[in-house]
């Protein structure tokens, strides 16, 4: 019974492989399927890391040339090495490959390279390089992840109509880069090329950048990146992207209806991104899909077949890698017998642009459409003694409370480490905190996060700094 296991995981993104170790972790014989050699999914390989590193590396370069002198450093002829940028964010890439190898092999998950797909309810096949190979289990999860989505008209090559996976391994800095979506994509790769000297316009469909999240946020974060050199034109809808000799045109109607053509040489897909189910044979099962292709769950996260779990990218929810691990641990431990629990409306948002943007709970637009009554408290950075020493006084922290019982029902922040404070607001909002609550908790001084209880004495109206 070799290949017997208690459960299958296919797909080693952070979906699968932090729920195939919380499976091990319970005892459960288990097994992950994964098509790439390396382990760790798009978050890894091709997301979360990669653009954290080069973000990280591009937002240094940015605040040598250009926040030094007020602090009486001068650094002159600052230059880029992009190859040694791009080969060091393929370093911290494999270091971690390495390190979730090493995961799967202390926690005694066995790992088969190859693309996996339904033979039946129990069977995996797996299509290895030289060979096949089935697996068998009582429990299957399917964590294949997602890929970006185009618009119908535009085939995206990959070579000048790239996504962000390519936009992660560019050989150059692009002189023009267009990029079509003002979503999280759009906004963190914009901010790379940005940094690194390249023109980047940006056309988006809605009125506003990042959607999904607090308007306000959107708002001052359009701001912040103008003052960056972004150009944005909000309200055009994208229609075609049609290569020239030279580079790409980009055709997009705007909110008159009017033509509009942009010319650059690179153009980045930015608009969304969909499930993956291709090669799985899911009807081999007869598992079901809906109408946008996400994989129907119940509120265990169980397919319409038994004893067949879906997490992550592939079922309905943001698509967030946080989001994607919590369902990997919940749906081990279900399987395990426990009652796990996991709480969707605090799933905390990052765009890790400068300022950041965090989000977490209801948002302004949320509260206002459902009816309910609600209070708001904000605090700008720029009253706040630490931002003000660091010269990072952009943005503002804004908290959205029911207007009777004072309980936290969302907070919002844009500006320096508001990745960091968010961790705060998502606890206090866990333990169902009022603004009251974090009004009187003791914050070191200066710190940032001071400004979330200021916000929160806003909402009483007593903030101390403003
Ligand atoms: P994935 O990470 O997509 O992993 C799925 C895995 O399944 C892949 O390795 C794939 O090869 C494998 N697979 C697919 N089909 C098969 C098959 N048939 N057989 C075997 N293996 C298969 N989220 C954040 O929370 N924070 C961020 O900062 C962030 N940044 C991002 C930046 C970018 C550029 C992108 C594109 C995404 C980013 N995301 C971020 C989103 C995040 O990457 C995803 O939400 C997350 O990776 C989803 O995890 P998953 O486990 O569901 O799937
Ligand atoms: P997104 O949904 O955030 O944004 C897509 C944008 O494209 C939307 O604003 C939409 O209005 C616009 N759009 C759609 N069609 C258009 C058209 N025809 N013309 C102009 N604009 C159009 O999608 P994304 O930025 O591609 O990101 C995909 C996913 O990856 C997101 O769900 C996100 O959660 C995840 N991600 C997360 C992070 C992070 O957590 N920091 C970073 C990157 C990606």
């Amino acid at each position: 019974m070799e290949n017997q296991f208690d459960v299958i995981i296919i797909g080693s993104g952070p979906g699968g492989y932090v729920g195939a170790i919380r499976c091990a972790q319970l005892g459960l014989k288990t097994a992950i399927v994964e098509k790439y050699a390396v382990l760790g999914g798009t978050c890894l390989n091709v997301g979360c890391i990669p653009s954290k590193a080069m973000l990280d590396s591009t937002e240094r370069f940015a605040g040598i040339q250009n926040d030094m002198s007020e602090h009486g450093i001068s650094a002159e002829n600052v230059t880029v090495d992009f190859d040694k940028m791009v080969q060091r964010k393929s370093q911290v890439v494999s270091k971690i490959n390495g390190g979730v190898k090493f995961l799967m092999k202390k926690n005694k998950v066995e790992v088969f390279h190859g693309l996996g797909s339904f033979l039946n309810k129990n069977t995996v096949l797996v299509e290895r390089e030289s060979d096949t190979i089935e697996l068998s289990a009582k429990n299957i999860i399917i964590a294949t992840g997602s890929k970006p989505a185009s618009l119908p008209g535009i085939t995206i090559d990959r070579q000048r109509i790239i996504t962000s996976t390519e936009a992660l391994s560019l050989k150059e800095i692009p002189k023009h880069l267009i990029i079509v979506g003002g979503g999280v994509i759009g906004m963190e790769m914009g901010s790379i090329y940005a940094r690194l000297g390249a023109r980047i316009t940006v056309l988006e469909y809605m009125d506003r950048l990042v959607y999904g999240m607090d308007g306000k946020m959107g708002i001052e974060l359009q701001k912040s990146l103008k003052k960056q050199g972004f150009e944005f034109l909000m309200k055009h809808k994208v229609t075609e992207a049609v290569h020239t000799p030279t580079g790409i045109i980009v055709r997009a109607e705007n909110s008159e209806g009017e033509q509009v053509f942009i010319e650059g040489d690179y153009c980045l897909m930015a608009t969304g991104r969909k499930p993956y189910t291709e090669g799985l044979n899911l009807e081999n099962a007869g598992i079901q899909l809906s109408a946008t292709g996400q994989i129907v769950t119940d509120k265990n996260l169980e397919t319409n077949i038994k004893g067949i779990y879906a997490i992550g990218d592939t079922v309905k929810g943001v698509m967030l890698a946080h989001k994607a691990s919590e369902e990997g641990v919940f749906v081990a431990e279900t399987i395990a017998g426990q009652k796990p629990h996991l709480n969707y409306n605090l799933i905390p948002s990052i765009v890790y642009t400068s300022p950041e943007v965090a989000g977490v709970g209801s948002t302004e637009e949320e509260l206002k459409s459902s009816g309910r009554l609600f209070r708001v408290g904000e605090f700008p950075f720029s009253a706040s003694g630490r931002a003000i020493a660091s010269s990072h006084t952009t943005g503002l922290v804004k908290v959205l409370t029911d207007e009777k019982t004072d309980e936290i029902l969302g907070i919002h922040i844009i500006g320096e480490r508001a990745s960091d404070i968010i961790g705060q607001a998502t606890t206090a909002m866990e333990f169902r905190a009022a603004s009251e609550d974090i009004a009187r908790i003791s914050h070191g001084h200066p710190t940032y996060y001071e400004s979330l209880r200021e916000a929160c004495l806003a909402v009483l109206g007593i903030a101390i700094h403003i």
